[in-house]
């Protein structure tokens, strides 16, 4: 008796566990998108480059690199990619699926010419690697975002926003236009009535270090921005854009880029953990998750740079999904080509809707689904 009472406890137990933790089931009803500034699929995949860390030039006036090694090292790449990217491997991994390790031919790139930020970001919002946006100081965009789209559709209205480090997003999602809150660079969040922890941030941004004038804010304070809209406002549609990653490599600063990567990675963690233990979140919704373009590799120096200009690498890049109903096949290694452009009309078909506008907008990455 006893024992079959136990083998019962067991059969519930497992069941339960085995529910909060399948992806299988469930419909996406709201999406959360995430980018993370010119972030390298090198370490993404492989974690840690050791002749970058050990290299004198790209940790000046930081600590030794012992200190690096000591954070990132590990022999394998396997294990190396996980101390940078613990959520990605421990979590993503296992119920999502992770797109761009070149050394499986499994290949994402950046489909526009230029391999720059505005190009990038209006590739991933617009499905639409339009030439004629080739500066990252382009006009407000004339093309309609898969944001502004999704905000115009029942159910979607007045329930998306946007939050980014980079105070040019409010020309790549045109804010003046877009119908949606653009909160970017040292732009107040809140709006009229801001809650008292958005006071706070909002004083904090204004007094705040600006290592990159006033063109960029600090990743810490658009991420708690989105995290409180993300609390006080519920919307179905949340997109944030973190900078840090590709401001440090610019700067040549290689333990401040690893631990803007790590940073990333601990929030999209916090994210998801919300997002899991919240109900109207919990089991509806899915993280999308990618780069606006790649950096040098193949010429060691060129890690810290980028653009089709000279750096003839860092058109490569990386995506990642999760979420109810996307087949959980973690680190994908068939080998296949995918595009920034696709993510488009990919956020919009992980809700069930067809991005249409009028100029062209490439597939969705099928291989998602199937
Ligand atoms: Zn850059």
């Amino acid at each position: 008796m006893n024992k079959i009472l136990l083998l019962a406890g067991w059969v519930v137990l497992y069941g339960c566990t085995g529910n909060t933790t399948d992806n299988t089931e469930g419909k996406i009803e709201n999406v959360i998108v995430i980018t993370t500034d010119g972030l390298r699929w090198q370490e993404l995949f492989t974690g840690m480059d050791s002749a970058i860390a050990a290299d004198s030039r790209f940790n000046q006036g930081r600590s030794d690199s012992a200190a690096i090694f000591e954070h990132y090292w590990a022999t394998d790449p396997s294990g190396r990619r996980k101390k940078l990217f613990p959520f990605f491997w421990d979590s993503i991994v296992q119920t999502g699926q992770l797109y761009g390790n070149r050394h499986y031919n499994n290949k994402v790139d950046v489909a526009n010419p230029y391999w720059f930020s505005y190009p990038g970001y209006n590739e991933i919002f617009t499905g639409y690697p339009d030439t004629a946006i080739n500066s990252n100081e382009y006009m407000a965009n004339p093309h309609t975002t898969v944001l502004e789209y999704i905000n115009q559709q029942e159910g979607f209205k007045g329930r998306v926003a946007a939050f980014g480090a980079w105070g040019a997003f409010d020309r790549i999602l045109n804010k003046e236009r877009c119908g949606f809150p653009v909160v970017a660079a040292f732009s107040a969040t809140g709006g009229e009535h801001p809650t008292p922890k958005e006071e706070l941030i909002n004083a904090m941004l204004k007094n705040s270090y600006k290592p990159y004038g006033q063109g960029e804010c600090l990743d810490v304070f658009t991420h708690y921005a989105a995290m409180e809209y993300l609390k006080e406002k519920k919307p179905r549609v949340l997109f944030i854009g973190y900078g840090e990653t590709d401001e440090w490599a610019h700067a040549g600063q290689y333990k401040d880029y690893l631990d803007a990567a790590k940073q990333v990675d601990t929030w999209i963690k916090e994210i998801w953990e919300y997002v899991q233990s919240t109900p109207e979140y919990k089991n509806k919704t899915a993280l999308f998750i990618t780069t606006d373009h790649g950096r040098g590799d193949v010429t060691k120096d060129q890690w810290t740079g980028h653009g089709s200009g000279g750096v003839a690498d860092s058109h490569e890049m990386w995506m990642a999904v999760m979420g109810p109903g996307i087949p959980a096949k973690g680190e994908v290694k068939t080998a296949m080509q995918l595009y920034q452009k696709q993510s488009a009309q990919t956020i919009a078909s992980l809700l069930g809707l067809h991005y249409q506008s009028n100029h062209p907008i490439a597939e969705e990455v099928r291989e998602i689904k199937n």
